[in-house]
């Protein structure tokens, strides 16, 4: 069974393929998608999504490009959505530094006050990290939590300092890109046991379909080349990344 821990399905552009996306995805054996908010509103369009269709769950969070000073930073919200049984992680959360430096430091507050929350809700959270490394590493660190770094970017180095404090690298189209050569000394030298794989559709199509829109049944094309690197059978890696998702997901 494959997992996508990561896409974004509630967007324009499946509104009216959706059923044959999830239908499609299905058939070829993804049997775990997390929809993933990045606001309120999208939070709420995930989880009602996911309770029109098996298979689905959802995270919900306030992604750090939705921040500004004109937004509610009220956060309770967060509360009421996690009530949802479909609702089994915080995210889409994180530091995105590369638009605009204007809100780092809200960025920072309300990424803390969103793992807080998290924490006191006993669920995982799902990270975004943009041009933020350093910053998002040392908050991960400081306040120690489960969850993934979501279509991660940084270094091998860094890749091996997440793993000592147990969280999961969420792998997704860019590692079949030809010149994506860290990630893929990332895929080689880290321990399946602390991969995920996602799609982060619509966007990050893997080749070849770069250009197209990007759907949860490409996930077996990330495996394919999880398979290559690491020289294990596609299907052992589909089985070891279907128990990381249950080690850290609880439905
Ligand atoms: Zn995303």
């Amino acid at each position: 069974m494959k997992v996508d821990t990561h896409i974004h399905l509630y967007d324009e552009k499946y509104e009216d393929i959706i059923d044959e996306v999830i239908k499609s995805a299905i058939d070829k054996g993804v049997k775990r998608i997390i929809v993933n908010g990045i606001d309120k509103n999208t939070s709420i369009k995930s989880i009602k999504l996911a309770n029109k269709y098996d298979y689905l769950y959802v995270a919900i969070g306030l992604h750090p490009s939705e921040i500004n000073s004109n937004e509610e930073n009220d956060l309770s919200w967060i509360y009421d959505l996690a009530k949802d049984d479909k609702v089994i992680a915080i995210g889409e959360i994180g530091l995105d530094y590369y638009w605009d430096k204007t809100y780092n430091d809200l960025q920072k507050e309300i990424f803390i006050k969103q793992i807080k929350i998290a924490n006191e809700l006993n669920l995982p959270v799902i990270v975004h990290s943009r041009d933020a490394h350093k910053d998002t590493f040392d908050i991960m660190k400081k306040y120690q939590t489960k969850g993934i770094l979501h279509c991660y970017q940084s270094s091998l180095e860094l890749a091996k300092e997440y793993v000592k404090l147990g969280y999961f690298l969420g792998i997704g189209g860019v590692l079949t890109f030809k010149n994506s050569k860290v990630i893929k000394d990332v895929v080689r030298e880290i321990s399946i046991d602390y991969l995920l794989t996602e799609t982060d559709g619509p966007y990050l199509t893997p080749s070849p379909f770069r250009g197209k829109l990007n759907r949860p049944e490409y996930i077996s094309y990330i495996i394919n080349e999880i398979s290559n690197i690491k020289n294990l059978d596609k299907d052992v890696i589909e089985e070891k990344i279907f128990n990381n998702y249950k080690r850290l997901f609880k439905e």
